[in-house]
């Protein structure tokens, strides 16, 4: 199977002209949900698929579905799918979504070229708003695909300005009314940007992903008493930001000694408040948002039990109350191990260096996982730099890393 670099570097950079925005540095784009932009991107992809002779559906909210029954399938087989997200962040790179729905596309077009006889349908997959950039809610599209999110409540979802994704969809003509359940897929494959330096770092072409970390949030209280910065002695204090101070340094100790197990543990107080925040006032209450990730569920257990023993201290030693709510839990994704294999195999068969990876980024993969036999690959990243008009992949890492995909593909489909 042939890639054909040209082509695939047409579609992202064509794609890449809807929402472009000025950059010192690099290429960049800003594609919300119901956006011209996202109009535009929508428009073409649908347009490329139906080039390609594939069979295009929409779901309720906007997924979009473009199948490939070759005389050679089963069409009533359960399909191998495989694709990514259209959409971006504000001010976002080109790549980081794109290369994974034009990849899948590319990869279908190379098989169609090279004769392939699939004895499964293959299926190529954009899901709406992965980025969570409009609602406010990461992997939406492949959540509510998965049954992880229901139709009603993704659709009366509200933006900033209370204008739902019903309606941002109505506006730009992708309110579908087509059915397709992931479930029923035989396999799902991704192929994203790294977003990282192990692959540049190990000069490896292409990044076969065993686990997607899982994320829990907790919101920390830690509440003592507003006094006169002045008048009141260091003795008689409840300083609540002296009390959190210990407490986030409590964290990122508690994170470094799990990361001696287990790499991939990462804690993170990344966002507070101070009340009432003067400068001449002894703080009252700080409220820290932790963000705690790994591959192993009891390690994220472990790391909050930890915060939890801090916060006990505190209390204790310091005189201050303190509360703390776990408020999300996403438990860890493991990769199907036929996706793994396919994945090694077809790097191999191109002549590709792979390199085994987790994945500390949240993907729509980690929805699929959850109904599918799902599998993930990496493409390098330049200074492993995304989100940003400064994220590039060279045009022909993009395609080493494609032509993987389609093998992989290839190989799930023909059985
Ligand atoms: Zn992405």
């Amino acid at each position: 199977m042939n890639i054909d670099t040209d082509r695939l570097r047409r579609d992202l950079q064509e794609n890449a002209a809807f929402g472009d925005v000025d950059a010192d540095e690099g290429v960049g784009r800003t594609v919300l949900t119901g956006s011209e932009a996202d109009r535009g991107v929508r428009e073409r992809f649908v347009d490329r698929l139906e080039a390609a002779g594939l069979d295009v559906r929409v779901d309720a909210v906007g997924n979009i579905f473009g199948r490939w029954t070759p005389p050679s399938c089963d069409p009533s087989a359960a399909p191998v799918a495989f694709g990514s997200h259209l959409d971006s962040v504000p001010r976002g790179g080109i790549f980081d979504g794109p290369l994974g729905t034009y990849g899948a596309l590319e990869g279908v077009r190379a098989m169609q070229e090279a004769d392939v006889a699939p004895a499964r349908p293959v299926e190529v997959v954009s899901f709406t708003e992965e980025e969570g950039g409009r609602f406010g809610v990461g992997t939406l599209g492949s959540s509510v695909a998965t049954g992880k999110l229901g139709v009603d409540e993704a659709l009366a979802l509200e933006d900033d300005d209370g204008v739902t994704l019903r309606d941002h969809l109505d506006r730009v003509g992708f309110a579908g009314s087509d059915a397709v359940d992931p479930a029923e897929w035989d396999a799902w494959m991704e192929l994203h940007i790294e977003q990282g330096t192990r692959l540049t770092g190990a000069n490896a072409g292409v990044g076969v992903v065993d686990s997607i970390t899982g994320i829990t949030n907790c919101e920390v209280a830690v509440t003592g008493e507003a006094d006169h910065a002045g008048s009141t002695p260091m003795y008689e204090r409840s300083d609540a930001l002296a009390a959190a101070s210990e407490f986030v340094l409590d964290l990122e100790r508690a994170a470094e000694e799990l990361a001696t197990t287990s790499e991939a543990a990462v804690g993170t107080a990344g966002k507070g408040t101070i009340e009432p925040n003067a400068r001449n006032i002894v703080p009252a209450e700080v409220r820290l948002q932790l963000d705690i990730r790994d591959v192993e569920h009891e390690t994220m257990d472990r790391l909050v039990e930890r915060c939890r023993t801090s916060l006990a201290r505190l209390e204790r030693n310091r005189g201050v109350e303190t509360s703390m709510s776990r408020y999300r839990d996403s438990p860890p994704s493991q990769m199907a191990d036929r996706c793994l294999a396919a994945a090694d195999a077809a790097a191999a068969t191109r002549s590709v260096d792979a390199l085994r990876l987790h994945s500390a980024a949240m993907h729509d993969t980690a929805n699929l996982a959850a109904v599918t036999d799902a599998g993930l690959l990496f493409a390098p990243s330049r200074d492993g730099v995304s989100h940003s008009p400064r994220e590039w992949t060279d045009w022909d890492d993009c395609a080493t890393a494609t032509g993987v995909l389609a093998e992989t593909v290839r190989s799930l489909a023909s059985d």
